[in-house]
């Protein structure tokens, strides 16, 4: 037995699954029973990944099989491994004789046999000639035939076809960057050597191309390579880029497969069948033997962290370890970095690489143009439109010169809210403390925590009054006033109401992409990393949702949203404008990303985090409580508070701050009143490992968001 190994253990009057984390001579618990039954000769999980996952497990404060759980192929904790899939095969039998009394059926069956060679899949001849099994069974029956049962892999891209592409020559820029990363891959044995690399590259400036080349060369020392990507429905541009280069070499790990197909991948992906696994923060789990390279695309988006159960990793820094126990290299790209990670890299810790210029089919090109607005003076000017004129003008002049547009509404924080304009009634979930939204495709208010639907509000509840207005800037209030100003563009709109499906939201690209389209109206989504050549403009309709949300990580986070959408400009021959529309045009993180000057931002965004003691400057962990009943939670949330305090005070441990209890952003879900704990300090986990968390604790370390 190793290390790894999959066995069955008793387990008070049951069986279940295990894996094997530690052989030792002594048990660590006084009364243990037999391990039942071994299920695997050799390790399910090497003995890197079982290092990892007790690092998860120790670094995020969650238990050891919850981490373990990460590892794991699909459905092993069901006590069900799930069976290869099998293709039958109907074989003829040479010397048989035709004219054995044979039915009509059973003449056709054999008659398409001979005519393919004498060997055909099962299903293919049944569904070519309309029969039923049963026919087969009586051919059996008679040695007309034999049948056997072959192996295949459900393969979901088997009908994908990707024409291959060739390398770039690279630009000097790209040289300079690429250097120390070659050298890290060709120098993968000696520690010495860093190996972990933060490539900052402004938006199109060629990040992609040098991810490529790092896989080429790594495949090329008979490595393999993983590769992140913030969310796989809306990153195809990336994944077919990869698939281009590498054809068939390419494994896509995403939970949208069937359990079969997740199952297959994840054998395939084990035996060493792909060069390159691509997928979101769960690829990093996957099972690539001989790891070289693993690659994290827009390693700032928020999507690496899993938020919603426990552990609560961040795949970016399960990948930092990941490299680290494997000797790889790592390759953080992003034009916008997390703070945190940049300045992880200024101290050392990363390498890193800076690539300053956009490529363009005419060379490198500065970035784009940014003007901003300030909407305040639009309103003195007699201007209530939701465009500035400057915004109005830069569109007509675009759609003019036949060149395509964004219009970006940021949702973050703000939707279309209702409210009664005789008494201020806001209509809010009765589960939860949040206001609901309207949504006008489905025409009813829909709380965005719960997603519970209620229906439109005629009267108001409160007074009775009529006077219900609807306001906030929505992408449907966009359309319809671009359809007003510009009659005749034609205008798509692009959000998650209408693109809840990965593949009319491919649609809807292609159709933008093809010129089918003028102007693309869209939220959040269109903040990933688009490549659209036509698009000469970017309109940020309003900045400043989410500017005021109870979270230190705001103004970051409109920084890399504006920095992100404004770099969908101008990426072809023309040269790129952007314009935003904001009420607070001296805000430090709207200056800066209209001037795209990541240094400015950094330096100011770190003189406010150490001036407030936060990350990157301490560690902190979220602990939130919920509970039906009000005062419980208040009490529980009392006493664990309590408790920490007293055990941060007898290790006499300096540089600890406790923050709260009080109540959280949203102080009430699903029926349940949440409270929160914020711990900052050095070793948190030192401290929480000592508490004891009753059930109905969350515990997050290094959280991404604090509402
Ligand atoms: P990023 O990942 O930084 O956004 P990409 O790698 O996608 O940048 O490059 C931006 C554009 O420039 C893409 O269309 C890409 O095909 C092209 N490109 C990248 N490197 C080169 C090169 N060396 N020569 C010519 N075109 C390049
Ligand atoms: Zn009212
Ligand atoms: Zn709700």
């Amino acid at each position: 037995m190793e290390v790894g190994c999959g066995v069955r253990v008793p387990f008070g009057p049951r069986v279940l699954q295990g894996i094997v984390v530690e052989v030792t001579d002594k048990p660590s618990f006084p009364d243990t029973r037999d391990v039942e039954q071994l299920i695997s000769s050799s390790p399910i999980i090497s003995s890197e990944r079982i290092k990892l996952a007790l690092w998860i497990s120790d670094y995020y404060v969650s238990p050891i099989w919850s981490s373990i759980a990460l590892f794991l192929p699909p459905a092993f904790e069901r006590n069900t491994l799930i069976k290869p899939k099998s293709i039958k095969y109907l074989t003829l039998v040479p010397e048989s004789e035709r004219a054995k009394s044979l039915s009509a059926k059973q003449h056709a069956i054999l008659e398409l046999l001979s005519e393919s060679g004498g060997r055909l899949p099962v299903p293919q001849i049944l569904e070519q000639l309309h029969l039923g099994r049963s026919v087969i069974k009586t051919l059996l029956a008679k040695g007309l035939a034999i049948e056997d049962e072959i192996e295949v892999s459900r393969d979901p891209l088997a009908r994908r076809d990707f024409p291959l592409e060739l390398p770039f020559t690279f630009t000097d820029n790209q040289n300079l960057a690429w250097r120390p990363i070659v050298a890290a891959i060709s120098d993968q044995d000696s520690t010495a050597n860093p190996n972990l690399f933060l490539l900052h590259g402004v938006t199109g400036s060629g990040k992609t191309e040098i991810y490529l080349r790092a896989l080429a060369e790594t495949i090329k020392r008979s490595k393999k390579g993983i590769c992140l990507v913030p969310e796989i429905s809306l990153t195809t541009q990336i994944v077919n880029r990869f698939f281009a280069r590498f054809p068939g070499r390419v494994a896509v790990f995403h939970s949208k497969l069937s359990l079969g197909e997740q199952y297959d991948e994840w054998r395939r992906i084990q035996g060493g069948d792909f060069d390159i696994v691509i997928g979101p923060r769960s690829a990093i789990f996957s099972h690539q033997p001989d790891l070289g390279l693993i690659i994290v695309d827009e390693e700032h988006e928020w999507a690496y962290k899993q938020s919603d159960q426990t552990p609560r990793y961040h795949a970016r820094d399960v990948a930092v370890q990941l490299a680290r126990l494997t000797g790889s290299t790592l390759i953080m790209g992003s034009a916008t970095p997390d703070i945190e990670t940049y300045y992880k890299a200024v101290k050392g810790e990363y390498q890193l690489i800076e690539l300053k210029e956009r490529i363009t089919p005419l060379g490198s090109t500065s970035l784009p143009e940014v003007s901003i607005v300030n909407m305040r003076d639009e309103f003195k000017a007699g201007n209530r439109s939701i465009f500035s004129r400057l915004l109005k003008a830069q569109v007509k002049l675009a759609l003019e010169q036949q060149e395509q547009v964004i219009l970006f509404i940021n949702r973050r924080g703000q939707s279309t809210f209702v409210e009664c304009m005789n008494c201020g009634f806001v209509p809010s979930c009765k589960r939860c403390s949040g206001f609901l939204t309207y949504h006008s495709v489905e025409k009813r208010l829909i709380c965005h925590h719960c997603r519970r639907a209620y229906p439109v509000l005629k009267t108001c509840p409160n007074c009775y009054s009529r006077e219900i207005k609807y306001f906030g800037i929505g992408t449907e209030t966009v359309e319809t006033e671009c359809s007003k100003l510009f009659p005749y563009a034609r205008v798509l709109r692009f959000d998650s109401d209408t693109m809840s499906k990965a593949r009319e939201y491919e649609k809807a690209m292609n159709s933008f992409r093809k010129r089918e389209t003028d102007i693309l109206v869209g939220t959040q989504i269109l903040a990933k990393g688009l490549d659209f050549p036509g698009v000469s403009l970017v309109g940020i309709v309003n900045a400043d949702s989410g500017l005021n949300l109870p979270d230190f990580r705001s103004g970051e986070r409109t920084f890399q949203l504006l920095c992100q959408v404004e770099g969908r400009a101008g990426r072809g021959i023309v040269a790129g404008r952007a314009v935003i529309q904001t009420y607070n045009p001296g805000y430090y993180a709207i200056k800066y990303a209209a001037l795209h000057d990541y240094g400015g931002f950094y330096e100011s965004e770190l003189s406010y985090r150490r001036e407030f003691g936060y990350p990157p400057f301490t560690n902190m962990v979220r602990l939130v409580y919920s509970h039906v009943n009000e005062d419980k939670c208040r009490a529980e949330a009392g006493r664990l508070a309590a408790n920490i305090q007293l055990i941060i005070d007898e290790q006499g441990v300096e540089g600890f701050k406790l923050v709260g209890p009080a109540p959280a952003f949203l102080s009430r879900l699903r029926g349940k009143y949440q409270v929160q704990l914020i711990i900052l300090g050095g070793n948190v986990q030192n401290i929480l490992e000592k508490v004891d968390f009753p059930l109905g604790w969350i515990l997050d370390v290094d959280p991404v968001g604090m509402i």
